[in-house]
């Protein structure tokens, strides 16, 4: 019998996954083997989700966005188009797994986190669903939000007021430089939404607009760009580092389609892919997933193991979950 037939074998219990582990990217001293196996393995940093990311950003790029000399101005034509184009990649991307998840339910409930549904008929969401409230808010709010992001840096590449690293027009050294924004953009992302986050679990912040997304403490693929206006204007602030770095719009692009495509599996509700009942893939979801359930830990990603630095990482024992309470309890003792 497999590992997971093992897991899932009581009806009545809850998946339990396996602990959270921490790339060897967070191991000091560094182990060059095992960093090499996580850069190019599968799964790894690199394949398949990253990889990926990049097709559809080259995509995007190659056939789906005007020319950049014809967007020097704002102008309503392109805008509307890159605003369509977006909105038809999160229909597909977010309704695609959606569907496949909880409408046609392919692989049931093997590996889901929860047997808990999303919300229906609750008060606490628009609509009283759970799930259309989540595709308003990122419909109505999160597409606009990073289109707007991704117009004014169209804008900005167009008329030569962005790219402030100056290569003397060597070939080498501006692709090169290229390559390293992509590969480090993931890890950009890690470090900006660890500190935004932190900050949006102020008291006040996290009153005024982050107790919006903890509504989902059920998630599926539509809770991800669940967000308040201003949780959106600085989770996809992440492009701003490519504003300050970036020879070439395609790093700004990568940048605001990591951001706008990593919270699928974030939130997808399911540790793996499961087909015709073998395990395929791991999402990595669990990391967030213990976010959403105990809302003190996990602030940041695996990617940058920022939480293991900050003493915040939960890895879903019960080893850390004392490690929390006690945590918790000594926060309280010294604000009281
Ligand atoms: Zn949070
Ligand atoms: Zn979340």
């Amino acid at each position: 019998m497999s590992d997971a037939n093992i897991r899932d074998e009581s009806t009545k219990k809850e998946w339990s996954p396996n602990p959270v582990t921490l790339g060897p990217q967070n191991s000091w001293p560094p182990n060059p083997l095992k960093l090499f196996r996580w850069l190019f393995g599968f799964p790894g940093y690199l394949w398949p989700e990253n990889l990926l990311l990049l097709g559809i950003t080259l995509a995007t790029w190659a056939f789906l966005t005007p020319d950049l000399s014809s967007m020097q101005s704002f102008e309503v034509w392109w805008i509307a188009l890159i605003f369509a184009r977006n909105i038809a990649l999160i229909l597909i991307l977010y309704g695609g797994a959606h569907l496949y998840f909880y409408v046609y339910k392919r692989q049931g409930e093997s590996s889901k986190f929860t047997k808990q549904p999303l919300a229906t008929n609750s008060s606490r969401f628009r609509f009283k669903s759970q799930v259309l409230d989540n595709m308003f808010h990122t419909l109505a709010i999160g597409v606009p939000v990073f289109t707007g992001y991704e117009a004014i840096s169209y804008w900005a590449f167009a008329n030569g007021f962005l790219g402030f690293i100056d290569f003397g027009g060597d070939p080498v050294l501006f692709w090169g430089w290229f390559g390293l924004l992509i590969f480090v953009a993931p890890m950009i992302h890690s470090i900006i939404f660890y500190f935004v986050h932190r900050f949006l679990h102020t008291k006040t912040m996290y009153k005024a607009v982050h107790s919006l997304h903890h509504r989902n403490v059920v998630v599926g693929p539509w809770s991800g760009l669940d967000m308040h206006l201003v949780e959106h204007l600085l989770y996809f602030s992440t492009v701003v580092a490519q504003w300050l770095l970036a020879l070439h719009p395609v790093n700004a692009l990568f940048q605001i389609h990591v951001a706008a495509i990593y919270p699928i599996t974030g939130h997808l509700g399911y540790e793996k892919l499961t087909i015709d009942g073998k395990e395929k893939y791991d999402f990595d979801g669990y990391f967030h997933y213990l976010h959403h359930k105990l809302f003190e830990c996990n602030y940041g990603t695996a990617t940058i193991g920022l939480d293991k630095l900050f003493g915040t990482f939960h890895d879903g024992s019960k080893e850390s979950q004392a490690a929390l309470r006690d945590q918790i309890r000594a926060k309280r003792k010294a604000a009281a």
